[in-house]
């Protein structure tokens, strides 16, 4: 099936294809390990995670770098403000978004190369640059890379050229698109930075946060490949300079596809540390939701789009996965014979649907209707008494296959049995029992003394049953 997504560059949906057939190599701007990662990360992270599976989905083998900024200006800020050394600052919000990423089941990229760890790859590609003339060492020591000589600058982020202030130098990290000018590729040592710094040939001092990027997708990927992933924010200045850095150095193209995806929005604004509108996943987790539940809502809107984030969503996501649930129980006790074709066109379209929906650029609004769809038309059938087991076992692995790209389904968890108290059990037990000697008033009797613990027992065909919470 032919794959399409939206590449930034081109500012249109487009076929992808990857450089080495069957492979794809996909960077990705990780955390700034200075806080607990917030949702609006997360829902980044998300994407990406959507985005890796459903190409392995499709039979790509997908080799991920996400990077770990563990120093920046706020890294270093923030570790001085808390009186530790970065190290041991870093290392607290590095272990706290590996266990975040779990609790989310966002799959595991296959390296984490950490800025601090590649040190001398970056002094390495600024040297590249300064031999090339596209890096300059500036009065204050740092040295700056000179947007006037690579013409190229701007084409992702559409920046106009026009507005440039000429010869103005940036030292911070982050900057607005309106003072777009020569920005730092190595910055000198300051004060305010501590015993934060390297050696360098250009003097003491830490890398900028653009060349961080520049070298480990090189070091990791080669200095071409195939999608390179962010935030909408992430744009300009960091993918602008990204681009900048590393095409200037190989004089070739860099990355393929260029994908961003949209905010999380909170109350009509972007999710931010900054503007402390946030939620971290263990705000969540401590008011009662899963990983399973924050994971559906985040997936549930395209990436192009922004998301409100509301808890109303979090109680839909757990009534809609509880329902899955139900769902899944209720296809694993089917036991009527037949060979499924009863469901067959129905499963074969729901996943034909899905693949599509997905290939076609993520759209996940129709995957989810594909899936729902079939949950719909399944359940009717089994009301009517019309699926047999192997009908059944078809839905669940078409399920199975969703679940692939999904990531929450528990298509074959025995989590709804387990939830059912063992006093409950054994009264069912016991009812089936009685009924299979029929004696049906103590049957009855037992029914009665089951809801009063709270449940229903339903009987199915053959002597099962299902017990339900009331
Ligand atoms: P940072 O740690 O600030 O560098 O951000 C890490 C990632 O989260 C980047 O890819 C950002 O684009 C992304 N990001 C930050 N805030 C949001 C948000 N509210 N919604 C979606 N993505 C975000
Ligand atoms: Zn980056």
């Amino acid at each position: 099936m032919e794959i399409k997504f939206y590449n930034t560059m081109e500012r249109q949906v487009t076929p992808f294809s990857s450089i080495v057939p069957g492979k794809v190599g996909m960077y990705t701007c990780g955390p700034t390990v200075y806080n607990f990662a917030h949702i609006g990360n997360f829902r980044a992270y998300m994407f990406e995670d959507v985005l890796r599976r459903t190409l392995e989905f499709f039979g790509y083998q997908v080799k991920q770098v996400m990077n770990l900024t563990d120093v920046d200006d706020k890294t270093i800020r923030d570790s001085r403000a808390a009186g530790v050394p970065l190290r041991d600052f870093t290392a607290k919000y590095k272990q706290a978004f590996f266990e975040d990423l779990k609790a989310l089941n966002i799959q595991p990229a296959a390296v984490y190369p950490a800025a601090t760890e590649h040190i001398p790859q970056m002094i390495k590609l600024i040297g590249v640059l300064m031999d090339k003339g596209f890096g300059y060492q500036a009065e204050d020591k740092s040295i700056y890379f000179s947007i006037d000589k690579f013409p190229a600058y701007g084409r992702l982020a559409r920046i106009d050229r026009d507005n440039q202030r000429a010869g103005v130098r940036i030292c911070t990290d982050e900057y607005a698109k309106d003072s777009v000018a020569d920005f730092a590729l190595w910055k000198a040592w300051d004060e305010k930075d501590g015993d934060v710094w390297w050696e360098s040939p250009w003097g003491r001092g830490r890398p900028g946060w653009h060349i961080e990027c520049s070298a480990m997708s090189s070091e990791y990927l080669g200095d071409a490949f195939d999608i390179h992933t962010g935030g909408v924010d992430n744009m300009f200045p960091h993918h602008e300079d990204e681009i900048a850095q590393s095409e200037a150095a190989s004089g070739k193209k860099w990355v393929n596809c260029w994908m961003h995806c949209e905010h999380l929005m909170l109350n009509g604004e972007k999710m931010s540390k900054s503007l402390g509108n946030f939620y971290t996943l263990r705000d969540l987790v401590a008011k009662g939701w899963s990983g399973r539940e924050i994971r559906w809502v985040l997936i549930g809107a395209h990436y192009r789009k922004k998301l409100n984030f509301t808890m109303d969503a979090l109680a839909q996501a757990r009534e809609t996965l509880g329902r899955f649930d139900e769902f899944f129980a209720r296809l694993r006790e089917v036991t009527a014979a037949g060979d499924g074709s009863e469901i067959a066109d129905d499963v074969a379209a729901a996943r034909d649907e899905f693949a599509a929906a997905m290939a076609d650029d993520l759209n996940i609004s129709e995957a989810l209707a594909a899936m729902f769809d079939l949950q719909r038309t399944s359940n009717r059938l089994a009301d009517a008494g019309g699926l047999s087991h192997d009908g059944a076992a078809a839905v669940l692995a078409a399920y199975r296959e969703f679940d692939r790209v999904i990531g929450c389904l528990d298509v074959d968890s025995e989590k709804k049995k387990d939830e059912i108290p063992a006093e409950v059990a054994a009264l069912a037990e016991a009812r089936s029992a009685a009924r299979k000697a029929k004696d049906f008033a103590e049957s009855d009797r037992l029914r009665g003394e089951i809801a009063k613990l709270g449940f229903a027992v339903e009987d199915a065909p053959g002597g099962a049953f299902r017990l339900k919470k009331l």
